[in-house]
């Protein structure tokens, strides 16, 4: 493969120290020495300083700097707990959260959950001595539900501010409020302290987030870059998972030590480059083997993503397959090599259609250039870009937030349950479309959520703000104990949750089918979920009665080769099952179970997800109804060759075609009959 050099970006060359590995020290002092290399780690006492003269701070500086491991442990230190109030730190990504807080654990030499603990949706590893507590920022926004000043809070970091997330922008609206709301609590009992916020970026331009908090004080770290020799392919690729196949391999097997981070757009794609990679590895001389394969995903489980981060033996090269979680959020050490293919998966909002999908675009020059500046951490790199250079002049300055294209009806459901009704007038530091805030009322609307007077419907619309789920999911739960299927509904849901329960090889297409066919209802794919998960709990079952807990686990992991599914998620999916039960119960929902009615979770089907009924065209394509978008049944749906009349889909992507995912089989009456307030039948 060609590429062509060379577009160098020189960076300010800085001397690597603090480096020196030696094997007398123990692990401890290594950590501490590691920690007082860090850049940001000779600004200690000044940032500090700066918390306490501003209320509101905001931290710019290179990503590894130590921002988001040092800074709440500075402030710890620096007394920022001695009232009582805790340190919590925001994160977009849960995987950020969670290996962040397992690293400062280790670096306070405390257990994870004690001093130093995380909490994010489904799983909560706190304890009433946490002080300094790492969290995505959506279970913040839940927190403010049930306790609208955040009292116990002294600090609040907002982390990664720059990815701008649409529960990143919500947040900051939010907490700019319970700023105001705290200084003026004259009239409470208990006199609370003044919300120190600080707002952390990794980006340069801190200018947008200081114009929105009142001109707030702005602190930059220097972080060390080293030269980063960019190259670009000298044709546009037309296979980009080939082509970054390639690049591994010609990096690994001419270039000189040092890891590779190749950048991916989801959890299929890093799956099925991960096997390519082991068939192809297999082929080279012993010699050439020594490459280790690291998968970084979100939904992958937290044992797992830690594990990049420990260096490779002696004579081997690590090859960290991600998503965009390695750009900002987490920073791997001992990568030299970036591939860059220069796409990402991102959420997509359509206000005319009203279907959120999930499509990969390419990404922004700052995207790219965050990219490529992993591969400078610790010594000079090379990224390599897998399209031409003059595609990069084309590209967006800046990725769009996430706020201008995503369907807001969460959003509007978590403010109104917060109280805040006027979502257009919401002090947001962007604000929403208005077209799409009116369709995501709509929805809402739609859904029972909202009354006439836009206020949260009780007890429908409180009981879905309460749960962590999409508005449609809640609405599904809360329906099917009405139509006595509760416990097959929490199965679709948690199934639903997570990215991709089958896992099928690409030489293995043809046998999977067979395997897989097993388990498949001709009535569609949410059914067929429920039997992967009735199997395999029943599996599990028999399995621990004959063989004990660990073997048992052991037993399934098999079994799950065997039958194509993929461990991981399916064990995600159990864990997001049982927390949604619990979840479920606590609010006071009859448990059920339709046995093998499946009509009975069919119709309750129909009558949440009614805006994802489509019907068969007779070219065989589908008519969303309820926006005449044009589809096709996923190549991977248990329907897509017998294509029934009426359908409700789970979602819809887009890739060069339109495609329904987790597609079933309804009836077209039923919509008449369960979703009136959409389709009502004329002339009646
Ligand atoms: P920033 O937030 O400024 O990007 P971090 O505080 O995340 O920086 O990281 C600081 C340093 O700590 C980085 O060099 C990173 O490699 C290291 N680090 C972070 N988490 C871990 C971990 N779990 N294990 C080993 N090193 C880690
Ligand atoms: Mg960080």
């Amino acid at each position: 493969r060609n590429f062509n050099s060379n577009n160098n970006i020189n960076h300010p060359q800085f001397k690597p120290h603090g480096d020196h590995k030696s094997d007398f020290l123990s692990r401890r002092q290594k950590i501490e020495q590691q920690r007082r290399s860090l850049p940001i780690a000779s600004v200690e006492k000044r940032l500090v300083e700066e918390v306490r003269k501003n209320d509101t701070l905001i931290i710019v500086g290179e990503t590894g700097s130590g921002k988001t491991t040092q800074l709440p442990q500075y402030l710890y230190n620096g007394g920022f707990c001695h009232n009582g109030g805790i340190i919590g730190i925001t994160q977009p990504r849960r995987v950020a959260a969670v290996t962040v807080a397992k690293r400062v654990a280790e670096e306070c030499d405390a257990e994870l959950g004690q001093k130093i603990g995380y909490s994010i949706r489904f799983e909560d590893m706190t304890s009433p001595s946490t002080k300094i507590k790492y969290m995505t920022d959506g279970l913040l926004l839940r927190e403010a539900l049930l306790d609208p000043k955040l009292s116990r809070y002294s600090v609040i970091v907002v982390d990664e501010a720059h990815e701008r997330t649409v529960q990143t922008d919500v947040l900051l609206g939010l907490l700019k409020d319970v700023q105001k709301n705290r200084s003026q609590n004259s009239n409470e009992v208990r006199k609370l302290n003044p919300l120190k916020l600080i707002i952390m970026s990794a980006s340069l331009d801190a200018r947008g987030f200081s114009e929105y908090f009142g001109g707030a004080k702005a602190v930059h770290v220097m972080g060390r870059q080293f030269p980063v020799d960019i190259l670009y392919t000298a044709q546009p690729e037309t296979d980009c998972l080939d082509a970054a196949l390639v690049t591994i391999f010609q990096i690994h097997l001419e270039e000189g030590p040092g890891d590779i981070l190749v950048f991916l757009s989801g959890q299929e794609e890093i799956e099925s480059i991960e096997g390519l990679v082991r068939e192809n590895l297999k082929k080279l001389p012993e010699a050439n083997q020594k490459l280790l394969i690291f998968p970084l995903f979100s939904s992958l489980p937290s044992e797992k993503q830690l594990k990049v981060f420990t260096p490779a033996p002696v004579g081997f090269r690590k090859v960290i397959l991600a998503t965009n979680i390695a750009e900002t959020s987490v920073t791997i050490p001992g990568v030299k090599y970036v591939i860059d293919p220069g796409l990402v998966k991102v959420r997509s909002y359509s206000p005319d259609s009203g279907i959120e999908s999930l499509i990969v675009v390419k990404t922004s020059k700052a995207q790219a250039l965050q990219r490529s500046g992993r591969a400078g951490r610790e010594g000079p790199g090379k990224c390599f870009r897998l399209y031409p250079e003059s595609r990069f002049e084309g590209l967006d300055d800046s990725t769009v937030p996430e706020i201008k294209r995503c369907n807001l009806s969460n959003v509007i459901l978590q403010l109104s349950a917060l109280g805040v009704d006027d979502i257009i007038g919401f002090d947001f530091m962007e604000k929403p479309d208005r077209m799409a805030v009116i369709r995501s009322l709509e929805l809402l609307y739609l859904l029972g959520a909202l009354t006439d007077e836009k206020k949260l419907s009780d007890p429908i619309g409180q009981q879905m703000a309460r749960l962590p789920l999409e508005p449609n999911d809640s609405k599904a739960l809360i329906l099917a104990s009405q139509f006595d299927c509760l416990e097959e509904m929490l199965i679709v849901v948690s199934m639903l949750s997570v990215e991709s329960i089958f896992y099928v090889p690409r030489d293995k297409l043809e046998e999977s089918r067979t395997v897989i066919k097993s388990f498949s209802s001709p009535e569609g794919d949410h059914i067929t979920l429920v039997n992967v998960y009735r199997a395999s709990i029943e599996f599990l079952e028999k399995n621990k009665t004959e063989n004990g807990n660990e073997k048992a686990e052991k037993n399934l992991r098999k079994w799950c080769k065997d039958n194509f599914i993929n461990n991981r998620s399916l064990k995600h999916a159990r864990d997001i099952y049982n927390q949604i039960r619990e979840n479920v119960e606590r609010m006071g929902l009859k448990m059920s179970s339709c046995g093998d009615d499946m009509l009975q979770l069919r119709r309750c089907l129909a009558a949440s997800y009614f805006l994802n009924a489509a019907l068969k065209q007779p070219d065989g394509t589908y008519r969303v109804l309820a926006n005449g978008q044009i589809a096709e049944i996923h190549p991977t749906s248990v329907v897509r060759r017998s294509k029934p009349e009426c359908v409700v889909f789970y979602n819809l992507v887009q890739t060069t075609r339109n495609y329904v995912r987790n597609v079933t089989r309804i009836d077209y009456l039923w919509l008449a009959e369960l979703a009136p307030q959409c389709y009502a039948l004329k002339d009646d």
